[in-house]
């Protein structure tokens, strides 16, 4: 039997503005992002399954024909009759980028609503991946039901990845975000922050801090990304930091942290070599930081 990636989360409709004035409609999503640069990157030997839950419309089918066409294994793909996915319009005003959702209601946030479901999924999971924007969509009960179910498929085996991907507008409350956060980090074998966000909501000095903290809450591995700056690996005990890979021009710096986490955890996968996997990643994501959108061929 094929060895299965199997990410959680949730893929929206972007609406990306063109030089004519007009959008472009695609598809992106944190997990998703990963899941793609994941296919690429692992052998035929790997499923790469993605775990979300979408509407039974048309543009639902169209995300859904999206990612199986992306080679991205859609079976636990839940299709729900009353609602959509979720939707973000990027803004340019003078070269800045912003963002508009509208995710409130999405199908997404239903993606733990069907405990079965879960479970079904995650049963022959060599490596699961979520992050913190998982978290935050989720009912608190779903969150309990989404954290047990990766609970369950680590203790019969398989490799559990996070990235914290702190979005403070997505929670009620900083201390909500930062208890969900730990406690999924506390079960899993791999966190990957990044340094700037965590800053932020925790309060770290520096990205070792950041290290230190996701390792005493119980992370065996813990990268911590850090944009154009070095980045800090702890693991087993043992702090060491490496350079990212140098850009010349940074075009768009979509998906940085997502490409990042699919070429070390494929990586981490093929040879298992620490410092070769944060090289693959950094590889990965400044390939993607030089080219438009998230999705780099
Ligand atoms: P996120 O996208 O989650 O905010 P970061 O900005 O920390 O994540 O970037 C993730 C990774 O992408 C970095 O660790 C680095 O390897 C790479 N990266 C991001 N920005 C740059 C840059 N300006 N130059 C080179 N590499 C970069």
């Amino acid at each position: 039997m094929k060895r299965a990636f199997v990410s959680i989360g949730e893929c929206m409709v972007e609406m990306a503005p063109t030089s004519d004035g007009s959008y472009r409609l695609g598809f992106a999503g944190d997990t998703l992002n990963t899941a793609w640069y994941m296919r690429r990157g692992l052998g035929a030997d790997w499923d790469v399954s993605y775990v979300t839950a979408v509407g039974e419309d048309e543009i639902s089918r169209r995300m859904t024909d999206f990612i199986a066409a992306a080679g991205i294994r859609t079976d636990f793909v839940r299709r729900l009759p009353d609602k959509t996915v979720g939707l973000y319009l990027i803004q340019l005003n003078e070269g800045e980028r912003s963002f508009a959702y509208w995710r409130a209601d999405s199908a997404a946030r239903r993606l733990a609503a069907d405990p079965a479901a879960l479970e079904t999924a995650l049963r022959s999971a060599g490596l699961v991946y979520f992050s913190g924007i998982t978290l935050a969509i989720l009912s608190e009960d779903d969150r309990a039901t989404l954290l047990g179910a990766i609970a369950r498929a680590r203790h019969g085996g398989a490799t559990v990845a996070f990235d914290p991907n702190l979005r403070p507008r997505l929670w009620p409350t900083r201390e909500q975000m930062c208890d969900a956060v730990m406690a999924a980090a506390a079960l899993s074998d791999i966190v990957l922050p990044s340094h700037d966000d965590e800053a932020v909501a925790f309060g770290d000095a520096d990205p070792a801090a950041t290290a230190r903290r996701y390792a005493e809450a119980g992370a065996p591995v813990v990268v911590v990304k850090n944009g154009a700056g070095d980045m800090t690996s702890r693991a087993g005990g043992r702090e060491d930091t490496h350079a990212p890979v140098r850009v010349d021009k940074v075009v768009d710096t979509t998906a940085a942290g997502d490409s990042f986490n699919a070429g070390f955890l494929a990586g981490h996968l093929s040879h298992g070599d620490l410092a070769r996997a944060i090289r693959d990643g950094a590889g990965l994501a400044a390939k993607v930081v030089s080219h438009r959108g998230a999705l780099v061929e």
